[in-house]
């Protein structure tokens, strides 16, 4: 598989009150294209911090991240950017939602700024996506008139409006009902099958049994991986949780 990412020795370090602590140290590994890895461990080993670095969000303090041959470290915060909102997805834990705008407007919004098709394109394509999520009717109203898990499928939507190469998602499902969580999940899902690579964060076996390697994190370095080995349709959710579950424990979960 043709590498879409690239990661080497990354290490971010956090200064306060002039105690500094290494919250990423060294960190190496690979995200496929269209390959969809899920991070787990404890809390507080670092997992938002990685997405944040490895996505551009955040600077790293050394080490290099490339991305379709390009060094996130060597490019300007313009640059970043553009390549942000042409080729990223992004689901945060702080939603970044605006305020003064309906969920349809903050869910068209970066697909208007990026250009990158007709507004009208962009406006059918959030009105499937919000179809998809179960959610197309709070679609006119303020952010402030719906719900926290409403929201979180919502930021999906704007998350996937350009149809990004890599979708970065931090506990996803982390607020949902397990009826809201299913829906968020297929969503995923499908997009992946559809060439777009994920990078996601979750404490939730079931949902991280979806992915095709699962990364264990702890006190900011990676303590082991592991590949599911049934793909495709002989997949098998309740055997891979046992399996994914069996490895935890042995990691330390
Ligand atoms: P996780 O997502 O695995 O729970 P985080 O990446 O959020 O972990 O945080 C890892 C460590 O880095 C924690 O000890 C946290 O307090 C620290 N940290 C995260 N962000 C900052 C920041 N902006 N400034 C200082 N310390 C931070
Ligand atoms: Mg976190």
């Amino acid at each position: 598989m043709e590498n879409l990412i690239t990661v080497k020795n990354l290490c971010r370090t956090y200064i306060v009150n002039s105690v500094s602590s290494n919250v990423l140290q060294n960190v190496n590994f690979e995200l496929g294209k269209g390959e969809f890895v899920a991070i787990m461990g404890p809390s507080g080993s670092g997992k938002s911090t990685l997405l944040y670095t490895v996505s551009g969000m955040d600077r790293m303090t050394s080490g290099s991240v490339k991305f379709k041959g390009k060094n996130l470290e060597e490019m300007s915060e313009k640059e970043l950017e553009k390549f942000r909102l042409h080729s990223m997805g992004f689901i945060f834990q702080q939603m970044y939602m605006m305020k003064k705008l309906s969920i349809f407007d903050n869910i068209v919004l970066p697909g208007y700024q990026a250009g990158l098709v007709s507004r009208k394109e962009i406006n059918e394509r959030a009105e499937e996506l919000m179809r998809n999520l179960g959610i197309i009717e709070a679609a006119e109203h303020d952010i402030n008139e719906v719900s926290g898990g409403q929201l979180q499928r919502a930021c999906l939507c704007r998350a996937l409006i350009n149809r990004p190469e890599v979708l970065f998602a931090d506990e996803p499902t982390g607020s949902l009902n397990s009826g809201a969580a299913g829906e968020v999940m297929n969503e995923i899902r499908k997009v992946n099958k559809n060439g777009t690579a994920v990078m996601m964060v979750t404490h939730s076996t079931k949902v991280a049994a979806e992915s095709d390697r699962v990364i264990y994190l702890a006190d900011g370095n990676i303590r082991g991986e592991m590949k599911f080995d049934d793909s495709g349709n002989s997949r098998d959710i309740h055997s891979r949780e046992r399996k994914l579950s069996t490895w935890l424990m042995e990691q330390g979960w």
